[in-house]
């Protein structure tokens, strides 16, 4: 039986070494990490996610402000906010929360906000920098990097001779999420919906990840015997179980089937989701150490 990794017990590590690093900063420059999150519109899971930020950016001591707009904003009028927040020297991270309206051009605001802000890692900037391998002076997307965390925490940070394979292509975790595998000396492979014998090709990967968005797709006999599995999925599915109209929370990985052959896997709940929003806050203090000159903590 696989080992479950504990995102929320290693989220919570993490979330603490933030605390400690901001209030040294705190006292050493007199310089308060600043957090803004932006959100446009009334979607319900955006809201727990910005609810959730904005608690955890308190707890670690920022100054942490929240922009709630409603549906009909214009993008220029958003586009105006995030420049008033790139000017503002108390704030050194941004976060505009998606999906934004269909009226706003969502490339637009993020390629407004400052590359040096950017902690979500989706300006062109730092999508650059990962590509190319500036991984120390770039902004990494939050939920590839709190991933990478938990696959270190069971095989190191250097992947030399490993096998891994990324399900899904997408530029906010699969495509982060191979760049920073390939830095770290594995050998990696991306699969999405035209790849061919994908069952095949993950029953390859010593580190196999699901980024796919489809419920419990990926199962056991699909996974090598002693693989890594990190489930990124987060699906709501309907769990008649538990009462009439429930639901409950599954990832892209069928766990239990899986959990049968890996070595160790992330659970959904408790797995990556945790370590999102733990990366958020070392990105936004890892910003405002080098907005001071001071050297950047690692995590
Ligand atoms: P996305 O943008 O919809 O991308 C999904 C990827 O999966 C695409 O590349 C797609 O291929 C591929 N795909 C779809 N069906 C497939 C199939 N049958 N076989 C192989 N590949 C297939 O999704 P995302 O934003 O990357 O998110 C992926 C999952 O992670 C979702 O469940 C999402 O909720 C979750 N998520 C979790 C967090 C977190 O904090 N834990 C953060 C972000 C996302 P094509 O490119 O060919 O269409």
């Amino acid at each position: 039986m696989a080992d479950i990794i504990d995102g929320k017990a290693i989220a919570a590590d993490v979330t603490a070494k933030v605390k400690i690093v901001a209030d040294t900063l705190l006292e050493k420059t007199g310089i308060q990490t600043g957090l803004a999150v932006v959100i446009v519109g009334e979607d319900p899971a955006s809201q727990v996610y910005v609810a959730n930020k904005g608690r955890t950016a308190k707890a670690c001591g920022f100054h942490s402000v929240e922009h709630k707009l409603p549906e009909d904003t214009s993008e220029q009028a958003l586009v105006d906010i995030v420049e008033n927040l790139n000017n503002d020297p108390a704030i050194h991270g941004i976060l505009v929360q998606l999906p934004l309206p269909k009226h706003i051009d969502a490339g637009r605001i993020i390629q407004t906000i400052e590359p040096e802000k950017d902690v979500d890692g989706f300006h062109f900037i730092n999508v650059g920098k990962l590509g190319t391998g500036e991984i120390d002076t770039a902004f990494v997307p939050c939920t590839p990097a709190g991933s990478m965390l938990l696959i270190e925490r069971v095989l190191g940070k250097d992947l030399s001779g490993k096998t891994a394979v990324v399900v899904g292509r997408s530029n906010i975790v699969g495509k982060p999420m191979f760049n920073l595998l390939l830095a770290a000396n594995a050998t990696v492979t991306i699969a999405h919906s035209r790849t061919l014998n994908l069952e095949a090709l993950c029953k390859t990967a010593d580190i196999l990840i699901a980024a796919v968005g489809r419920p419990q797709m990926i199962k056991g006999d699909w996974v090598k015997p002693g693989a890594v599995l990190i489930d990124v999925g987060i699906n709501r599915i309907d769990a008649p179980e538990k009462g009439e109209g429930k639901t409950r929370l599954v990832g892209d990985a069928d766990f239990d089937s899986c959990q049968a052959v890996a070595r160790a896997i992330t659970p959904v709940p408790g797995g990556v989701g945790p370590m999102t929003i733990a990366m958020l806050m070392a990105n936004a203090v890892t910003s405002a150490y080098r907005s001071a000159g001071e050297e950047a903590p690692s995590f």
